[in-house]
């Protein structure tokens, strides 16, 4: 790799780091506010709850005036009693002292209610108090890390920073100003090449520009993308066995009432693919070719299920995973539809594949994808 290369290939790590910490730096501010906000909703809770014990205390201390001036009006009505010169008006004042003193019974139910309340009130206060009083604790321990956090990270920037200037000093002017100027515009100005393709925007490169990149004598851009490419052969080694990474092949029921099988001989057909099927006590035997999916012959129908019925197919024949309803065989007719044909063959392949690597292979279940005649 040429060291230019590898020179940008560090810078663009310095600069993504770069990227990170200002984004966090500036995201810390964010953070807090929130927290703060969340802060101020809890004050306003605890606000509003002392407010309704002061609501409270002013109505008690107006329904107990109320009180005193009906209880001043009764004495003053008494007073009046004894110089009144007709029954009428003292009856009439009799009546004004007792609508004053259910007055001011109404006046004392409605304070005994607001000391009931009180209660509730007290509670409420004391709750939001100890509320706040818990989240103050807790946002000041996160203010504390978030302005930890900024000052590291504005100490790591530092560093990253006279970092990126150290390898731009190494770096080909003109090759530097090429990664800067894609880098502004894509977010990274170098890419790696992998499969004759441009990692970072996925199209395939000109068999000269990849033997070029290859070769790692000079340095390509992306006819695409305009990213500095490179090669890194390690990644080649590394991909190149793919067959490791094959998913696990999945395994069919034995007791299966349908099996696909492949025999590699069949009559005068060569290769086939068989599907075995039990339904009411009777078996029935398809065969299609392998690569057009047709039918071949006559479905056979044989009484018992297909193991007793055609040992001499099952016998010595690699199993498939295929499962479809009588309904959908008879619908695919004289042909199997490609996905279907595809699928088998995927299948197959996968069996033989496996049966290639049974013997270092661990396995759960029996490896051999042959099968022997039920006994
Ligand atoms: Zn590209």
């Amino acid at each position: 790799m040429l060291p230019d290369i590898e020179n940008l290939l560090k810078l663009q790590d310095t600069d993504k780091e770069i990227r990170r910490l200002h984004d966090e730096v500036s995201e810390l501010p964010k953070r807090v506010a929130v927290i703060e906000q969340k802060l101020a909703g809890t004050k306003a809770e605890m606000e509003k709850a002392q407010a309704a014990v002061k609501a409270d205390e002013a109505s008690r201390r107006k329904f107990e005036t109320n009180i005193s001036d009906l209880r001043g009006k009764i004495s003053k009505y008494r007073d009046q009693s004894l110089d009144v010169k007709t029954n009428d008006q003292y009856k009439a004042l009799l009546h004004e002292i007792q609508f004053a003193e259910k007055e001011i019974g109404a006046n004392e139910d409605k304070i005994l209610e607001l000391m009931v309340n009180a209660d509730a009130r007290d509670k409420e206060v004391k709750a939001a108090q100890a509320e706040l009083k818990a989240e103050t604790a807790e946002i000041e321990k996160e203010k504390e890390a978030a302005r930890q956090r900024t000052t590291e990270d504005e100490k790591l920037l530092a560093v990253a920073k006279s970092k990126r200037d150290q390898l731009r000093t190494g770096i080909r002017e003109d090759l530097l100003r090429h990664y800067e100027r894609v880098s502004k515009f894509r977010g990274s100005g170098i890419s790696e090449v992998r499969d004759h393709k441009c990692m970072a925007c996925q199209v395939i490169l000109r068999p000269q520009t990849y033997n070029d990149v290859r070769s790692g004598q000079e340095t390509v851009v992306c006819d695409s993308c305009q990213r500095i490419l490179y090669f890194d052969p390690k990644e080649e080694l590394v991909a190149k066995p793919e067959t490791l990474h094959r998913p696990k092949r999945h395994h069919p029921k034995i007791d299966a009432p349908q099996a696909w099988y492949y025999r590699s001989e069949f009559a005068a057909e060569g290769e086939v693919f068989l599907c075995l099927t039990n339904a009411n006590g009777q078996a029935s035997r398809r065969v299609y070719d392998i690569h057009t999916g047709r039918l071949r012959g006559d479905i056979l129908i044989r009484e018992g299920n297909f193991r007793e019925a055609f040992p001499e197919d099952v016998t010595g024949s690699t199993r498939l995973n295929g499962n479809w309803s009588e309904e959908e065989l008879d619908g695919f007719g004289d042909e199997l539809p490609m996905v279907i044909l595809d699928s088998l063959n995927t299948d197959l392949d996968a069996a033989r594949h496996e049966a290639a690597s049974g013997s270092h292979a661990k396995h759960s279940v029996p490896a051999a994808p042959t099968e022997q005649a039920a006994s």
